[in-house]
């Protein structure tokens, strides 16, 4: 049943003296005081519009004082067309209707005059729900839904993860995978974090960086995520943290626009002790056997360079050098993440790659999968063979890491990447990355970027 709803507040006029009190200026008619804040230059007077005392929906005015002098920001919207006598919803009406939309109750619903040709008056609620508070408008004629949104601007959850991984953690070379059991030895291994860039209003691992194509991905409506290292759940975590963590940190270098994207990855349904970034797809697969791969942050950190550089250059790595490249690359870029979060200890220097992975597949201690600090030089010990050949590119890559220093040497191996093409072999490479140093930073980091060149061979 309708009722009528009757247009009569009266005209409401706001007289607007400018703050800081000197000149006085009325505001236009129909604005409604919502704030003022007071900045390094000026201070800054925000209006609601108003039409008949209604507030119009995303209609703002407002005026900024910088020592004295005035600048207005005219956001006010048109309205007209507006029917004077609504048949329509009551707020009681309204609310219901959106509480059978969304199962839960609204906590506010106030009317608003939606601008347009010819403007609609409807109802706003504003409903708190586990997953952030839905703002819904509705028509207060027709009672059609116009708008609903989850008012929510940047997600946060909270997962449970190793971090860089419990060999390094627990300093503790010992460790075994056990089958994927968890126990007490793991438990001070753990750490409690927030999950950033969650999209809004997902209860999945989906976010602005990562995002979780695993069969049987986890779900939370509270996007509490804890689990351990035996149940499937942990790694998607583990894989959804690590991929946006290392994006923010791409990101704080000054880079918008390398991998800028929601990443997919799967940690389930691959058995084999092996991951892999598969360009034709855009995705990284986390392989199971051994230990879980997305257990070692830095299993997650070398696959997610794959990505970076097939992003940065459509097709990298077409020939065994440029190959070689990326595979040296995604050991450096996993060692260089871990630089932020673990220490650089005789148990576990910094220059081992995948620590925890690698206790599935080697004897000696530390285990490393490979290592960023090997003899091997250019061309005399290229074996033709990718990973193995990496290793003279990613020590490389981490000398010019010591030399500069950790921020100064990814911003010029991430600028440099920019340069190379699918096929470049190693001495053009290194040639791109020194002239990226002498640019970003002049003479004495193109030295040291050369030196460290150099010392491999490759220069
Ligand atoms: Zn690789």
């Amino acid at each position: 049943m309708k009722r009528t709803i009757r247009l009569l507040a009266p005209l409401v006029t706001v007289g607007v003296v400018i703050a800081g009190g000197t000149a006085a200026q009325a505001a236009p008619a129909g604005l409604q005081l919502v704030q003022t804040r007071q900045s390094l230059l000026g201070a800054h007077t925000w209006y609601q519009q108003t039409y008949r005392g209604i507030p119009v929906f995303g209609g703002y005015y407002a005026t900024h004082t910088d020592k004295g002098v005035l600048t207005v920001d005219d956001g006010r919207k048109a309205v007209t067309g507006l029917a004077d006598d609504i048949a329509g919803l009551t707020a009681q009406g309204a609310r219901s209707k959106v509480a059978g939309r969304l199962g839960k109750q609204p906590g506010s619903a106030q009317l608003v005059i939606v601008p347009g040709s010819p403007a609609t008056l409807a109802w706003m609620t504003l409903t708190p729900t586990g997953k952030g508070t839905y703002r819904t408008l509705v028509d207060a004629d027709s009672g059609a839904l116009l708008q609903e949104k989850n008012t929510v601007r940047q997600a946060d959850g909270k997962g449970r993860v190793f971090d860089p991984n419990p060999v390094v953690k627990l300093q503790n070379e010992s460790l075994t995978d056990n089958d994927n059991a968890d126990g007490p030895q793991f438990a001070r291994a753990y750490r409690t974090v927030r999950l950033t860039q969650l999209d809004r209003g997902t209860d999945k691992l989906h976010g602005r960086y990562a995002f979780n194509i695993s069969d049987n991905q986890v779900t939370n409506h509270s996007r509490t995520f804890l689990f351990n290292r035996s149940q499937d759940g942990f790694e998607q975590v583990m894989a959804y943290y690590s991929i946006t963590g290392a994006q923010e940190y791409i990101h704080r270098l000054g880079f918008r626009d390398v991998n800028n994207e929601p990443q997919d990855f799967s940690t389930t349904g691959y058995e084999d002790d092996n991951s892999y970034y598969d360009p034709s797809v855009d995705g990284i697969t986390f392989g199971t056997g051994g230990v879980d791969d997305a257990e070692d942050n830095e299993v997650i950190w070398h696959e997610y360079g794959h990505a970076i550089q097939d992003d940065q250059v459509p097709g990298f790595g077409e020939s065994e050098e440029a190959g070689s490249i990326g595979e040296g690359f995604g050991d450096y870029w996993a060692v260089t993440m871990s630089q932020a979060t673990s220490p650089n200890t005789a148990v576990t220097p910094w220059a081992c790659v995948m620590d925890w992975d690698a206790t599935s597949y080697t004897d000696d201690t530390p285990h490393c999968l490979r290592r960023t600090d090997g003899p091997k030089v250019y061309p005399g010990d290229l074996e033709n063979e990718v990973h193995a050949d990496g290793e003279i590119w990613s020590h490389a890559l981490w000398d010019v890491n010591r030399a500069l220093g950790r921020t100064t040497a990814n911003r010029v191996i991430l600028e440099s990447q920019f340069f190379f093409n699918p096929t470049i072999s190693m001495p053009e490479a290194a040639r791109r990355t020194v002239a990226t140093a002498l640019v970003l930073y002049g003479p004495y980091a193109a030295l040291k970027t050369r030196a460290a060149f150099h010392a491999r061979g490759i220069l």
